[in-house]
């Protein structure tokens, strides 16, 4: 081989590496989806409302949400995968799972390694007390221990607002709330509807706790998969707009945060589906 040639195919190898993959390299994953009929989904099992075990299945708004989406894609067997804060990105690099809905936030970092749909849902991080206690928001923090679970945007959003607070990371959401009830920590923090759902578990039941201070942060969800999967990305987008428009998302939204429910003073969630 001249040199040229050689040249040549260095350049070639190197363009091949670098370019994204596209639909056509990695396999079009909507349409092997929808041939076996059969899709690995990550889920949480720690973080109510959104996936939490129920009579030893997984249920929630998540849960609900994803199993409506992939009814309409024509994918009915479902295969639940736990997976918590700090695992379910690994999770769907390392192709355990096809897709995530996870309680996870659209964020520029994680957008560049995967893809997201549009946002089905919007939170914002708060902070859980225990009801006699002096912290009363944000301002409250520095010096104090506050808990946050890993590889979640929390501990990023505590440092831009109260940089002094002395941070405790623990492994998933269960001991998160283990913290906080042992007095590890004087605070847990995460998305509100979170904390909401998490109260619940914690010793002498959600009136011994409060939420203290307004949210801090913006969380928009999205069902996140592998990247460049643009037929994958427009079907789920789709399917999300055709809930929101014949009003399937709404009856979910009603059975999870509605005016029966402890979330309903803090969610008000609108979709922005495109126009027709
Ligand atoms: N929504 C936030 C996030 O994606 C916090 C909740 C969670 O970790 O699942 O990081």
């Amino acid at each position: 081989m001249n040199l040229r040639v050689m040249l040549w195919c260095c350049c070639l190898l190197f363009a091949v590496g670098c370019s994204p993959r596209s639909d056509d390299q990695a396999g079009d994953l909507l349409a092997q989806l929808q041939e076996t009929g059969s899709v690995r989904v990550g889920v949480k099992l720690d973080t109510p409302p959104f996936g939490f075990p129920l009579a030893g299945e997984p249920a929630g708004f998540d849960i609900d949400i994803i199993t409506s989406v992939l009814a309409r894609l024509g994918i009915d067997e479902v295969t639940m995968v736990p997976v918590t804060s700090a695992n379910r990105m690994e999770t769907l690099l390392d192709g355990e799972v096809d897709i995530l809905i996870a309680s996870m936030t659209i964020t520029r970092s994680r957008d560049r390694l995967v893809d997201f749909s549009v946002p089905y849902f919007q939170d914002g991080q708060g902070l859980l007390v225990a009801a006699d206690s002096d912290i009363t928001g944000v301002a409250d923090l520095p010096q104090r221990r506050v808990g946050v679970s890993a590889g979640s945007t929390s501990l990023h959003n505590v440092r831009q607002v109260a940089p002094q607070a002395e941070m405790v990371t623990v492994e998933n959401f269960a001991e998160l709330v283990q913290a906080l009830a042992d007095g590890r920590v004087e605070a847990i923090t995460t998305d509100t509807t979170i904390l909401i759902g998490l109260r619940r578990d914690l010793p002498g039941g959600a009136d011994a706790w409060r939420l203290a201070g307004d949210a801090f942060s913006t969380e928009p969800y999205g069902i996140a998969m592998p990247k460049n999967q643009s037929n994958l990305r427009a079907a789920i987008n789709d399917a999300l707009m055709a809930m929101w428009e014949d009003g399937d998302y709404q009856m979910l939204y009603d059975s999870w945060f509605g005016a029966h429910t402890p979330y309903a003073d803090h969610v008000q969630f609108g979709m922005t589906p495109y126009p027709q």
